[in-house]
C-alpha cells in the first residue's frame, strides 16, 4: 500500500520513578511518536527514543520537513528501498539512525496490519516464545540498591545488572553486598557506562568485579577505546559487552576486527530500525560475537519492535536482555499484550508490531499543544 502521509508527532513520557545512570538523573523523556498512514486510512506507528540530550524533537522537526516528502507514496513492501531513502538522508549524523528506525519501524508495522502478519512472521518467524530478561539495579545509595536486587530476585530475574562507574569504593562495596543477599545462582552483570578513565582502572575493578561474580561488565570505557576494549578482553576475566559503542552494523563490524566484543547490545533504534538490527545480529553470527537487546528505555511502541527482532533472531544470546524500559513509564501511548513475567519478557500478540495506539493518548501526551 502507498504511503500517503507521515507525521512525527513529539511527546513527553513521564517516568514512574526518576531513573539514574553514570551520566545523571531523569524524570520523563521526549520521545517521538511516527505515524505513517496508508492511501486506505490504516495507520502503523513508531518510536523514536532517545533519553539523553533533551531527546530528540528538534531531530524530528527537521525530518518532518526534509525527509517525509522523500517517503510520500512509496510503497510498504518496499521495506528495503525505504530503509536506502532513509540512509541517504541519515548520511552526515549519527543521531538521525534513531529517527530512521522510527519511522522504518512504522512502515513494518503498517505492513504487518495491511497483511495481517506479525513482524516477527515477516522476518522469518518466532524462534522463541519468551526473551530473558535481566533485572535492573539502579544507582541508588547501597542499601536501596540491595533493596532493588532482592526484589529483582523475587520477581524471578536471574541475572542483575547493576549501575556502576561514579565511585570505585562503592560500586565495589555495593556489589558485595548485592553478592551477599542474593542466592549463589544469580548471576551478577555491571554497566560502567564508560564511566572508567582508563584501561588500568578498569581492568582493577573487574577483577575486583569477578571475584564477587560479575560475568559480564558492559562498556567499562570510552566508546571510541576499541583498542582499550581489546586489551581488557585479554587482561581480565570478565566478559565485554558493547553497548554505547555499537550503534549500527558498521561499528559491530568494526568491533570485531579489532577484537573488542564478546557480546554486542542491540538497539533497534540506534540500529536504524528493525533491518539494521538484523545486520548487527548477522555480524554478531558470522564472527562468534553474542547478541543481546538494549534498552533506551524505549516505551511500548519501541520496545514492541525489539521483542519482534528478540523472537526472531535464531542468534539471540543465552545471556539476557534489557527489553523492560517500557514498565518504567507512568504514562504510555499505546497498550500491548507484553508483559515481563518471572524474569521474562512474554511477546506481544497481534498484526504488525502488536499494540493498540490510544489515539486520546497520544494527543494528551503531545509536546507542542498544550
Ligand atoms: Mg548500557
Amino acid at each position: 500500500m502507498k504511503i500517503s502521509s507521515i507525521e512525527l508527532i513529539p511527546v513527553m513520557l513521564p517516568y514512574k520513578a526518576p531513573v539514574s545512570d553514570a551520566w545523571g538523573l531523569y524524570d520523563s523523556v521526549r520521545y517521538s511518536i511516527v505515524r505513517v498512514t496508508g492511501e486506505s486510512g490504516l495507520k502503523g506507528y513508531g518510536e523514536v527514543s532517545l533519553a539523553w540530550f533533551g531527546g530528540v524533537h528538534d531531530l524530528c522537526r527537521e525530518a518532518q520537513r526534509e525527509w517525509v516528502p522523500r517517503l510520500i507514496g512509496l510503497d510498504t513492501s518496499q521495506i528495503t528501498y525505504i530503509n536506502s531513502v532513509l540512509d541517504e538522508c541519515c548520511t552526515f549524523s549519527r543521531r538521525s539512525l534513531l529517527v530512521k528506525a522510527g519511522i522504518e519501524m512504522a512502515v513494518w508495522d503498517l505492513l504487518g496490519r495491511e497483511r495481517g502478519l506479525a513482524v516477527y512472521d515477516m522476518l522469518g518467524g518466532r524462534v522463541r516464545n519468551r526473551i530473558a530478561l535481566t533485572g535492573a539495579v539502579a544507582m541508588l545509595p547501597p542499601e536501596e540498591m540491595v533493596a532493588q536486587a532482592r526484589e529483582a530476585v523475587d520477581a524471578g530475574y536471574r541475572e542483575l545488572k547493576v549501575k556502576v562507574g561514579l565511585e570505585e569504593k562503592k560500586d565495589l562495596d555495593t556489589v558485595s553486598r548485592i553478592r551477599a543477599a542474593v542466592p549463589d545462582d544469580i548471576r551478577l552483570r555491571v554497566d560502567a557506562n564508560m564511566a572508567w578513565k582508563d584501561r588500568k582502572t578498569a581492568r582493577r575493578m573487574m577483577d575486583a568485579l569477578y571475584g564477587y561474580g560479575v560475568e559480564i561488565v558492559e562498556q567499562p570505557l570510552d566508546y571510541r577505546d576499541l583498542e582499550g576494549m581489546a586489551w581488557l578482553r585479554n587482561n581480565t576475566p570478565c566478559r565485554i559487552l558493547i553497548d554505547e559503542g555499537i550503534w549500527d552494523w558498521r561499528d559491530a563490524a568494526r568491533h570485531v576486527l579489532a577484537g573488542a566484543a564478546d557480546l554486542f547490545h542491540v538497539y533497534i533504534c540506534e540500529a536504524g530500525g528493525i533491518q539494521g538490527a538484523r545486520r548487527i545480529f548477522d555480524v554478531g553470527g558470522a564472527f562468534g560475537t553474542g547478541c543481546t537487546i538494549g534498552s533506551m528505555p524505549e516505551a511500548v511502541v519501541g520496545a514492541c519492535a525489539a521483542a519482534h527482532v528478540a523472537a526472531a533472531m535464531p542468534n539471540l544470546s543465552v545471556y539476557p536482555s534489557d527489553i523492560r524500559g517500557f514498565t518504567v513509564f507512568a504514562e504510555d501511548v499505546a497498550t500491548s499484550a507484553m508483559k515481563v513475567r518471572n524474569g521474562c519478557l512474554e511477546l506481544p500478540e497481534g498484526p504488525g508490531l502488536g499494540f493498540e495506539m490510544d489515539e486520546e493518548k497520544l494527543e494528551a501526551l503531545r509536546a507542542d499543544r498544550s
